[in-house]
């Protein structure tokens, strides 16, 4: 059986930092583990957030139960399955978040999570092409950010539209100043996404010292008593053991419980009923997951030629990906909301408490994902 010094389980944005990080010292040998594939043809194309959002080769596709707080709803619950986990199919939409979250969660009993103490490593982290390294922004680190390049009429018009309502306008939201109506800055560089496994696990796999295993479904922890020791996964329909001297779940805020609750750490009763052996009560387990509700508001709008509804239909598809293609420029390019808006809707708020996404077009209905035929915007 292989040993290793520290087994990661899922190479999602957590893991696969993790995994690049460690064995930056040679004599530490990591196992990393990932249940998904290790691309997608996808995925380094900004547009592939909206290809993705529904695709089982790349998205563990899961699902909310039904509940009064969401009149009862099935929500959509979208996590990326592959090398980069969310990464590889998220938004690229850049956000630090706010000093205030941290120093809340440090406050909570988090320690080591203050802004002062994860500020340092925001920097590390990335290469904000934009910048010039004020406001504490990264100019040396693996991932390139960069600004939205499009340029259009409507994000001229919201920006005005914003000033005269009085709201701010914010040349680096990523300070620790958050508030305003800004241009999106993104995990993009040159029409490309920059997931965590271009910019960290890919360079990492040269090293003989890290081992990275995709489409390795882990089942379970192994425990000795109540050390964990290992896991157990599944590859090739064979059930392979490693070991560990630490194991590390990142296998995001879904899985990362699914696979303790497998290993019979949890609340006993739940374990019990799905008939798990409990080693080791843990009644938070799986309890208070939060998520981001995003309502999307379509706003009909006078003129054609701003709408990507107009810009990107029909034989405007092919002129757009032939953008994409010479310039890395246009529809294909942009991320999720290429502008942002962070606002307070009260103002004795210390800090903004909602986050608005100003997208250049609107669909038709999100499963076919189809262009409204009118032209049009969406804040969400
Ligand atoms: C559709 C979408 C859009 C988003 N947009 C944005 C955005 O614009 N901006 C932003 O800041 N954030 C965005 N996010 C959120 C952000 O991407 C995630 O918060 C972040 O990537 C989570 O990192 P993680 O390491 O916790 O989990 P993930 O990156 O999800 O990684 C978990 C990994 O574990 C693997 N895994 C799961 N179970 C197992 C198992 N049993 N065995 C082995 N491997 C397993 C998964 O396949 C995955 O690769 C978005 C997320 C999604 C899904």
């Amino acid at each position: 059986m292989d040993q290793y010094d520290y087994i990661i389980v899922g190479a999602g944005s957590a893991g696969g930092t993790l995994a690049a990080r460690l064995t930056e010292n040679p004599t530490t040998k990591v196992l990393l583990l990932e249940a998904g594939a290790a691309s997608h043809p996808y995925s380094r194309m900004p547009l592939s957030f909206g290809l993705l959002i529904d695709n089982p080769a790349a998205n563990w596709l899961y699902q909310s139960e039904p509940e009064p707080g969401t009149a009862n709803r099935v929500i959509p619950v979208p996590r990326g399955k592959l090398l980069g986990g969310s990464s590889s199919i998220n938004g690229l939409v850049w956000v630090r978040g706010q000093p205030l979250d941290f120093d809340t969660w440090a406050q909570m009993g988090n320690r080591g999570w203050s802004w002062r103490e994860v500020a340092p490593l925001f920097t590390r982290m990335e290469n904000f092409v934009d910048g010039d390294g004020s406001n504490g922004r990264g100019t040396g680190g693996p991932l390139k950010v960069s600004t939205v390049p499009d340029q259009n009429p409507l994000y001229d018009a919201l920006f005005a539209a914003s000033k005269a309502a009085g709201f701010k306008l914010n040349p680096d939201y990523n300070s620790e100043d958050q508030e305003g109506v800004v241009k999106t800055q993104t995990s993009i560089y040159k029409g490309r996404r920059m997931s965590v496994a271009h910019c960290y696990i890919e360079p990492a796999m040269k090293r003989s010292n890290l081992h990275v295993v995709t489409n390795a479904m882990t089942l379970r922890v192994l425990l000795e008593g109540k050390r964990c020791t290992g896991v157990e996964y599944e590859k090739d329909g064979k059930t392979v053991q490693a070991k560990g001297r630490e194991t590390i779940l990142s296998a995001g805020g879904v899985a990362s419980p699914q696979i303790l609750e497998l290993s019979g750490i949890g609340q006993p009763e739940l374990l019990k009923k799905h008939g798990i052996e409990v080693k080791h009560e843990l009644k938070a387990v799986g309890e208070n997951f939060r998520d981001h509700i995003n309502a999307r508001i379509i706003w009909r709008l006078k003129v054609a030629n701003v709408s990507y509804n107009h810009m990107a239909r029909g034989l405007g598809a092919v002129t757009q990906m032939m953008k994409y293609l010479a310039t890395g420029g246009g529809f294909m390019s942009l991320p999720s909301a290429p502008l942002l808006a962070f606002l307070k809707t009260r103002p004795e708020l210390a800090t903004p408490d909602v986050q608005m996404h100003l997208v250049p077009y609107s669909i038709k209905d999100p499963k076919t994902r189809k262009l409204q035929d009118f032209p049009s915007m969406t804040i969400a």
